[in-house]
């Protein structure tokens, strides 16, 4: 039986009728939880400041992120019926014919997040220039991203952790450098054979390939890889991302010096890291080895 049938078999995994959307049962959950904890764990910090985030960031924000720009494929933005009881009787008489009745749908000043540091670099811009020593923030947020499909490695809403660091070039490059260490050594800990790679964004289009060859020649983007499933597919578990003066520019971010700042992030997929425990380690937590349930206080 395939990796996904076990899990919904085991009812770890619950289809909701669409590929990519899932509910989650209890013993998931608990995984879940010992995972953020974990995290919790290794990146607390003197400087380290927690944001829990809704699933939606206001599209003016959304706008300003560039993500229209490069990821258009994937966003998500959320759209309601703002029409009179005229249009309310044709939305009913279409609903009861089955017809397509989404058409007169508007768009809303809510888009989906699609990747949990998006909104922090508006709300630290909005306070004026960094601290001497610059930020971290610690920021999580149930992401959208439209790529359906049947693989549960890759789902349309997931949890996104993140660890976003803001400041110098120095203190940016060196929090991400640290952490692909921290990573591994996580990985390590939880008994995940696991191995980190250069990679790149899906930037899309023929520009966009340009984009994706430029990130990889100078390792922006960098990945913790774990091999997953039927196939032993290595899955994309974490990623530890510099994106240099990028977001400083589009935001306005400055340094305590008055530079434009620096930032880098670190991103934990709750979902993908939980199944490659299901998948390492078996789908029952009370048959992991002794360490691996300690490490994740199960
Ligand atoms: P991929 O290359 O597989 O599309 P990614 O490297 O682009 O993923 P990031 O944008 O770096 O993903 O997102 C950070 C983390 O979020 C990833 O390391 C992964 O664990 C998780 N993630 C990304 N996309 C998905 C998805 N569709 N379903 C579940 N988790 C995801
Ligand atoms: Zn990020």
């Amino acid at each position: 039986m395939s990796f996904r049938n076990r899990l919904i078999e085991a009812g770890r995994l619950v289809p909701l009728g669409t590929p990519g959307l899932y509910g989650r049962d209890g013993t998931f959950e608990a995984v879940a939880a010992g995972l953020e904890a974990l995290i919790t764990q290794l990146g607390a910090g003197e400087r380290t400041e927690t944001l829990r985030l809704p699933p939606g960031m206001s599209m003016a924000a959304f706008a300003r992120t560039g993500y229209m720009r490069n990821f258009p494929q994937l966003a998500g933005t959320v759209h309601c019926f703002c029409g009179d009881e005229r249009a309310h009787r044709q939305l009913v008489r279409q609903l009861e014919c089955s017809e397509d009745w989404t058409a007169e749908q508007r768009a809303s000043e809510v888009a989906l997040v699609p990747a949990s540091c998006y909104p922090v670099y508006g709300l630290v811009a909005a306070r004026g220039p960094l601290p001497e020593g610059g930020a971290v923030v610690d920021v999580a947020a149930w992401c959208f991203r439209h790529e359906p499909s049947d693989d549960p490695m890759r789902q349309q809403m997931f949890r996104m952790r993140e660890y976003v660091r803001l400041g110098t070039p120095d203190q940016a490059i060196g929090y991400r450098n640290a952490w692909v260490e921290r990573g591994q050594a996580m990985a390590r800990r939880l008994g995940l054979n696991s191995a980190v790679d250069i990679a790149n964004d899906p930037f899309f289009g023929r520009a966009g390939r340009v984009l994706a060859s430029g990130q990889r020649d100078q390792a922006l983007k960098l990945e913790l890889l774990i091999p997953v499933g039927d196939d032993q597919e290595q899955g994309a578990c974490m990623s530890f991302n510099a994106h240099r003066d990028s977001f400083g520019h589009s935001w306005g971010l400055r340094t305590a010096d008055g530079a434009v700042a620096h930032t880098a992030c670190v991103g934990f997929g709750i979902e993908r890291l939980t199944l490659a425990l299901f998948s390492q380690h078996g789908l029952d937590p009370a048959d992991w080895p002794p360490p691996v349930r300690a490490a994740l206080h199960l």
